[in-house]
């Protein structure tokens, strides 16, 4: 089964256009949604989980029309928002044993069965009975897959899932991700280029509402190959480097910026050609002033 979404769009009434003619086909296995704050990843993870209308377009998932058909789609989604909002005083058993009701799972055996596989499948089983307002941010990711996993679903969509995260919960939330079946397609979005490094076998990149980039994250890796070039500067030459050449990044290495600049050829004196990470790839693409990529 495969995602494919269709010249989609989206704008506010605030007249924010939020998807602009976003096509994009997702197969099986998990694929990164990646883009910077206010690219519009919530709005298209909102309107494939049927929570929010497009204005054109279309999505089928295999042969289910996700924007007509809302009923088949909630049969087969699981979705983690970003955030719960409140979150419920009540353990983490009982308030999986609700979601599953709430689903569907009426024969009260079959739901405890199910609810303490899902508890133990993401390591919650010793705190089955705290109440999960109380919960650390990695554990509240975790019982939200958890909730995702009921129903055995085609799609999971996870919105921005590591952040505020330590780097201990996040290593555990990825060893969950990745064990979510690979016959499921998993979108997740996310701003963090590291998640979809880890995660991904297939990436998209969204800024301003278009996407800029659809493919395999080495494909997005060999398409500015050699042209990635490396200075350690002095902070006052900043502005200068900015204005005179594409620096896709700028970061502090024992207190001195390290830039990155894209080139076909050495920029100037000093700079040494570098193996482009995928965060060059992000950065050099959403600050092209054309899809450089598509
Ligand atoms: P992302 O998830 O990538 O941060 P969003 O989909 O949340 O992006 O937002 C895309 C754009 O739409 C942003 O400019 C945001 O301010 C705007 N936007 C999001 N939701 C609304 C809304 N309900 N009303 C008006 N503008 C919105």
């Amino acid at each position: 089964m495969e995602l494919v979404i269709n010249g989609l769009s989206k704008t506010y009434g605030n007249g924010v256009k939020a998807l602009d003619n976003v096509s994009l086909t997702i197969p099986t296995g998990m694929f990164g949604l990646l883009g910077p704050n206010g690219a519009g990843k919530s709005t298209l993870m909102r309107i494939l989980a049927t929570l929010q209308e497009a204005d054109a377009g279309t999505a089928m998932l295999g042969d289910i029309n996700v924007l007509k058909d809302k009923e088949a789609v909630r049969k087969v989604l699981g979705y983690l928002p970003q955030e719960f909002g409140v979150y419920p005083r009540v353990s983490a058993y009982q308030m999986l044993d609700h979601i599953a009701l709430l689903k569907g799972v009426t024969k009260g055996s079959e739901r405890k069965d199910l609810v303490e596989a899902l508890l133990q499948k993401v390591n919650l089983w010793e705190h089955r009975k705290r109440r999960i307002a109380g919960f650390s941010g990695g554990m509240k990711q975790r019982f939200g897959i958890a909730q995702s996993l009921i129903g055995e679903p085609k799609l999971i969509i996870v919105d921005e899932p590591t952040a505020g995260l330590d780097p201990g919960e996040r290593n555990r939330f990825y060893n969950l991700l990745t064990e979510i079946g690979e016959n499921v397609v998993v979108i997740l979005s996310t701003h963090i280029v590291q998640d979809v490094q880890e995660l991904c076998k297939n990436m998209a990149i969204i800024n301003k509402g278009q996407l800029l980039f659809a493919g395999a994250p080495n494909d997005a890796l060999s398409s500015i190959d050699g042209k990635v070039w490396e200075k350690t500067i002095v902070k006052e030459e900043l502005e200068r480097y900015s204005n005179t050449h594409h620096v896709i990044s700028n970061k502090l290495v024992a207190g001195r910026p390290v830039i990155h600049v894209l080139a076909d050829a050495p920029p100037e004196e000093g700079f040494v050609k570098t193996a482009p990470t995928l965060e060059d790839v992000f950065f050099s693409t959403i600050t092209a002033t054309t899809p450089v990529l598509a």
